[in-house]
């Protein structure tokens, strides 16, 4: 059992399979130029694969798969097929625009839940965040999900002056559709833009929700990001991922693996352990994964508070590089 040095078990691990998109969310993507990971620097199928065997062993019970776009990889299918046989809640995070080419592959591996990231609802607003026009086609892949019994998470990074007057339609969206709408804190990485300003924060989205609907607070998942909420004649329903001011540090169980095999035991973490380069030298891996939770923060990678942040003095990876 993986336990850190404030008790907290971490049995969830994060798979970056690349840090290649076919977006170019700002918030997302460095503003410089964009220099792609090597592809012998990036952990392959098979190296993933042993990997994550000395993870379970040591009791991860859930892997996500994130990038950059996951289902951009070549070996996609295979690594989630090799994934398929560890006793672990098996899932992913995509930007929808591949779901259709996957499907098959997602229920012959057993995934059972997706998360889709979808900042707007609008058409025109959706090829500015993106810088891509494949609206019709995310949204046609969300309907597919849920048809084909997914339970579908849809994540919408709000973002003061650009997408917060659009809360209520993704609300009104959940009333027919079983979908699971999840409001997320913007947060600051290397490049993204990010200043305080722009965070349109947890009480702030209640208070847009509120103003037309009631809703009811669900109970939170053991080791959730999430605050869940319901209303009332709703078929999905709606969350709200408070990084920046209403963090959940406390419960957290999470560990990433970023695309070129760096562990990292928090989104914020400045310290990264070279995983990948210590397999390839035939080096036990567990005791530097060990060594690595552990050594976790407290909170938010001992970076920042909630309080006025200067995002210059973080020092970390871009989020595409990290894998969100
Ligand atoms: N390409 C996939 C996607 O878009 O879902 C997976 C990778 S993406 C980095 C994972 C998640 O991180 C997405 O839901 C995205 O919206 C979120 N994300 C990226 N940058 C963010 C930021 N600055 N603040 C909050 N969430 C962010
Ligand atoms: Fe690509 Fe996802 Fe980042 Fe957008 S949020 S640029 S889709 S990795």
């Amino acid at each position: 059992m993986l336990k850190d040095s404030f008790g907290r078990v971490h049995d969830y691990l994060r798979i970056s399979l690349t840090d290649v998109c076919n977006f170019r969310c700002a918030y997302c993507m460095p503003d410089e130029a964009i220099s792609f990971m090597p592809a012998a620097q990036l952990m392959q199928a098979n190296e993933i694969d042993k990997i994550a065997e000395t993870f379970v062993k040591m009791g991860v019970k859930k892997i996500r798969l994130t990038g950059g776009e996951p289902l951009v990889r070549k070996d996609v299918a295979e690594i989630i097929h090799l994934l398929s046989k560890y006793p672990v809640e098996l899932t992913l995070t995509t930007n929808g625009s591949r779901v259709d080419d996957f499907i098959e592959v997602f229920e012959k591996a057993g995934i059972k839940s997706v998360n889709v990231s979808l900042d707007t609802l609008d058409k025109e607003k959706f090829s500015l965040i993106t810088r891509r026009n494949v609206f019709d086609k995310v949204i046609g892949n969300i309907n597919l999900l849920i048809t084909l019994g997914f339970h579908v998470k849809v994540n919408a990074v709000v973002m003061r002056g650009i997408n917060d007057n659009e809360i209520l339609d993704f609300i009104a969206w959940t009333k027919e559709l079983p979908i699971h709408v999840r409001f997320i804190e913007f947060m600051p990485f290397a490049g993204n833009q990010w200043d305080n300003e722009k965070v349109f924060s947890y009480q702030e989205i209640l208070d847009v929700v509120a103003a037309q609907y009631s809703y009811v607070r669900l109970k939170d998942d053991k080791n959730g990001t999430a605050k869940k909420f319901k209303l009332l004649n709703h078929a999905g329903s709606f969350a709200v991922i408070s990084t920046m001011s209403a963090p959940f540090c406390e419960n957290c169980n999470r560990m990433r693996l970023t695309a070129d095999g760096k562990m990292k035991n928090c989104l914020f973490s400045k310290g990264e352990t070279d995983i990948l380069s210590a397999y390839r030298n035939n080096e036990d891996i567990t005791p530097l994964v060990e060594k690595c939770v552990i050594e976790k923060k407290e909170a938010l990678g001992g970076q920042f508070t909630t309080d006025r942040i200067d995002a210059t003095t973080i020092e970390n990876r871009s989020m595409i590089s990290i894998g969100g």
